[in-house]
């Protein structure tokens, strides 16, 4: 029988466990959240977030900004919130409108502030071997949903579709250090199938609807569709054909209810996390 593994569940009982811990330290997280634009999906998870961060005892400082800000405008919000000793943990939303370097907005956030663990001191520390102020909060909860269900990660053959330093690379690290045997592909593999078709595990990041199909996996295998796309109709959809794999996969997120709200759990997780960092 196909395992479903149910990340709204289990979010529900880290965030309750979490909430737990901060009302008896009477602890008071603050967790600053940069909106650059107006784009709908990204005030959707805004909005989530905020909500899901004040349910547990978090407080949030969400900071709208106009979508003709500059780099160096931006970069100076960054630099208050790095010094503010109120604030425990930033994240900038993204995307960020195309003028705008990424890479140098989330490596201005300071590596002890850094909730998303994209900051290069953050990322270098993970890949080393030493600990990090935070990991990256999407791979890390399904490390959290692959343990919660007893998913053995040593020695299995792992596949990752999508390399982008957000989902891909952190999770072929994560797998790695967990003796799993970690393949990454992308737009640029040719053949996807014959990697699929070996994986025990596969983790698909790719925002590209019902990329893989039936005829892609092993039997038994355990398929994580992290995907999220909008299709012409409005629906949203995962990158794995859910109705025809689930009978042959081992266990299968959901999607939604998968990976989506462990990210969220893992974000406040690491919020908090930063915060006893900070205070101890
Ligand atoms: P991204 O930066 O756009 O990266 C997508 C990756 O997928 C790239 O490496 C790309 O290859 C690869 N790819 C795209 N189409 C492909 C195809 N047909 N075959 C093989 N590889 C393909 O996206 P991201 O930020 O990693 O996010 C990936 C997806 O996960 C998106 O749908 C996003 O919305 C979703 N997401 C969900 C959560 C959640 O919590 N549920 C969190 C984060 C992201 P190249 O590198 O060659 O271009």
């Amino acid at each position: 029988m196909t395992i479903l593994l149910d990340g709204k569940t289990l979010s529900t009982k880290i965030l309750i466990d979490l909430a737990g811990r901060i009302s008896a330290q009477n602890a008071k997280p603050k967790l600053a959240v940069i909106m650059v634009g107006d784009n709908p999906a990204s005030q959707i998870y805004v909005k989530l977030k905020e909500k899901r961060a004040k349910a547990v005892g978090i407080e949030p400082l969400v900071l709208p900004l106009d979508k003709n800000i500059s780099q160096n405008a931006l970069l100076e919000h960054i630099d208050i919130l790095n010094e503010d000793p109120a604030i425990n943990a930033i994240l900038v939303q993204m995307p960020l409108p195309e003028h705008i370097d990424a890479e140098q907005i989330v490596s201005r956030i300071s590596p002890f502030k850094d909730v998303d663990g994209f900051n290069p001191i953050n990322v270098g520390n993970l890949v080393s071997g030493s600990t990090p102020y935070a990991v990256p909060c999407t791979p890390l909860g399904i490390i959290k949903l692959l343990n919660e269900y007893k998913i053995t990660i040593a020695e299995k053959n792992a596949v990752i579709i999508g390399r982008s330093n957000i989902v891909g690379k952190p999770m072929a690290q994560m797998l790695l250090d967990r003796n799993a045997t970690v393949t990454i592909c992308h737009s640029k593999t040719k053949n996807l199938k014959s990697f699929t078709q070996n994986a025990d595990i596969i983790v698909s990041a790719t925002g590209s609807p019902k990329l893989i199909t039936a005829d892609m996996i092993k039997q038994n295998a355990v398929i994580i569709d992290v995907g999220v796309s909008k299709l012409e109709n409005g629906k949203i959809c995962g990158d794995v054909d859910f109705e025809n794999v689930s009978y042959l996969a081992g266990a299968i997120t959901p999607n939604p209810g998968g990976v989506g709200p462990m990210t969220i759990a893992m974000l406040l997780e690491n919020t908090f996390r930063l915060y006893s960092q900070q205070t101890k």
